[in-house]
């Protein structure tokens, strides 16, 4: 089981990132979340998701969801919006020591995150 997103859904509020970095810091420490809004200057208005996970780095972009290993993820991938690149940074650990479950899931206020 692991957090999933929907990027059909996604407006980029940037609620999960900021409850990612609450739930890891106490406080909105964005650089500690493990799930962070992705943009890119390439493309005007263009955003997606990327969560890092043990092994993986999930990349939701409106045009599908890719899934790559660590060690295999090139530059672009790594989301160049992000001070801190997602690759340094702790994994997705769907906040096992949260009582009420996944942060940012609580937080989606369009439900594009859930669990399967
Ligand atoms: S489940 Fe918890 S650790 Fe994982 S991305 Fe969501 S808030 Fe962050
Ligand atoms: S909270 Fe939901 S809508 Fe907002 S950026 Fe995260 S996945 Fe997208």
């Amino acid at each position: 089981m692991g957090v999933k997103i929907d990027p059909l859904k996604c407006t980029a509020c940037m609620a999960c990132e900021m409850a990612c970095g609450y739930h890891r810091d106490d406080a909105f420490a964005l650089l500690s979340s493990c799930i962070v809004t992705y943009r890119t200057k390439e493309k005007k208005d263009y955003f997606g998701v990327l969560l890092k996970e043990e092994e993986n780095l999930v990349i939701a972009r409106p045009e599908g969801l890719e899934v790559k290993k660590i060690g295999e993820v090139d530059e672009k991938a790594k989301g160049d919006a992000s001070a801190k690149p997602m690759l340094l940074r702790e994994p997705c650990d769907l906040c096992q020591d949260r009582e009420g479950g996944p942060l940012c899931l609580r937080f989606c206020p369009v439900d594009a995150i859930y669990l399967d």
